[in-house]
């Protein structure tokens, strides 16, 4: 994930937030910005092909949503504790993705 959300700061600021808005409304909340990261990827798919539209707002709405995602996913790892079984399973995937790569 982004270096920026590795900060003492920042892991400081995101335990806060856990704290003020408690664990479960942090995950509706991931759920919500997940879908809003659906919509704005379908949208920038949808605008490669429709010039007309307006392709840079479209292309800060993708970046914003991502952040968005980010910002959750770190708060998750924070809610569950899982930070070691997340490495595990990415791992995996990057190596079962290497191995898909290079067949
Ligand atoms: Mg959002």
């Amino acid at each position: 994930m982004n270096e920026i959300l590795k900060t003492k700061k920042t892991r400081s600021l995101l335990k806060e937030s856990i704290e003020y808005f408690g664990k479960e409304k942090q995950i509706l909340k991931t759920i919500e910005e997940l879908s809003e990261l659906i919509r704005a990827l379908s949208r920038y798919l949808v605008e490669d092909y429709e010039v007309l539209l307006d392709y840079e707002q479209t292309i800060n709405n993708r970046d914003e949503e991502m952040a968005d995602c980010y910002i959750m996913l770190e708060q998750l790892e924070m809610i569950f504790q899982n930070k070691t079984s997340i490495k595990n399973h990415i791992q995996e995937k990057l190596e079962l993705l290497e191995y898909k790569i290079n067949q």
